[in-house]
């Protein structure tokens, strides 16, 4: 699959994988919040939309139950945040074995 990319006849275009600090929280704002990848980008190992659906369904369920957007915002982040430091550390540093830049020998392989 690597040779696909890299031996490929038109550009290749490094795009780097980010993942943000683990924990990443923040200090509560009753005006604001964060959901999906802007709260808790994570190396690409299968949850990320996932985790950015339930944080949108939440998010709309706590503003219909509370009676204020701080009120509604507290509820979510004290669900949301707790679940997603746990998955960011049980997926921290992932991506390394994900993306090993390690070749390997194929001639070796071929002839074995
Ligand atoms: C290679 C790769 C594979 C992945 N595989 C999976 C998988 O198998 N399963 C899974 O669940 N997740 C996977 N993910 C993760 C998933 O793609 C993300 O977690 C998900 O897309 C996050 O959704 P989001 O809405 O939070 O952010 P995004 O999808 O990034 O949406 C943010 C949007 O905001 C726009 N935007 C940015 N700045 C501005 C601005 N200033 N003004 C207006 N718009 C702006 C962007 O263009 C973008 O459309 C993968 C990610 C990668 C990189």
């Amino acid at each position: 699959m690597r040779r696909l990319i890299t031996d490929n006849d038109g550009l290749y275009v490094d795009r780097p994988i980010y993942a943000l600090p683990v924990p990443h929280t923040w200090e509560h704002d009753p005006t604001v919040t964060l959901v999906g990848d802007a709260a808790h980008l994570m190396p690409p190992l299968g949850v990320g939309v996932n985790l950015a659906m339930l944080d949108a369904c939440e998010l709309a369920l706590a503003i219909a139950r509370h009676d204020t957007a701080g009120d509604a915002v507290r509820a979510y982040e004290e669900t949301m945040l707790p679940r997603s430091v746990a998955m960011a550390r049980l997926l921290d540093g992932g991506a390394e074995e994900l993306l090993s830049t390690e070749m390997p020998d194929f001639a070796h392989e071929a002839a074995h």
